[in-house]
């Protein structure tokens, strides 16, 4: 079938190559909610920070064990909205493992991207951070996108 025929295709003038990278952006955040990584609470946890994002509902709680400097283990629990939930599962699967400077610089490029920065959106180091780049051009949904790195952002100073 050829794409002018496609009637699922994107309308005439639409750059089909932008669709494709939103449709497939929309399903790795639903991936994310519907199978969250890192999902459940943490064995000999060092440090557990709860928020809430009250203008949506949102709870998210994120379970953290440190071994030195590294982020040895990290868990998530939580409610809420597809963004909430789909960033918080998507933070724990780039953190895990990492040196806290490297969480610190990813808490920054991410924080970044939600607020429009075009640079951060494309940093390859934020792996499926990167399809909630479209977050940035709906202000009220920031809260849900950040609600995790908030909690992360607190527990990384509590280790400086
Ligand atoms: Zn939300």
């Amino acid at each position: 079938m050829s794409p002018s025929n496609d009637p699922m295709g994107p309308p005439d003038g639409a750059d089909p190559r932008r669709a494709d990278v939103a449709a497939l952006y929309q399903e790795l955040i639903l991936d994310h909610y519907r199978r969250p990584r890192n999902r459940g609470p943490l064995e000999h946890a060092d440090i557990a920070l709860r928020k809430k994002n009250p203008l949506c509902g949102d709870v998210v709680e994120l379970q953290l064990r440190f071994e030195g400097d590294t982020v040895r283990e990290v868990s998530f629990i939580g409610e809420g909205c597809a963004i909430s939930q789909a960033s918080a599962s998507m933070l724990t699967q780039q953190v895990k493992g990492k040196p806290v400077a490297e969480a610190v610089r990813m808490l920054e490029r991410f924080t970044r991207l939600v607020h429009g920065d075009a640079e951060a959106a494309a940093d390859p180091s934020l792996g499926d951070l990167r399809a909630l780049a479209g977050v940035s051009r709906l202000p009220v949904r920031h809260p849900c996108a950040l609600l995790g790195w908030t909690a992360l952002a607190e527990a990384l100073a509590s280790r400086a």
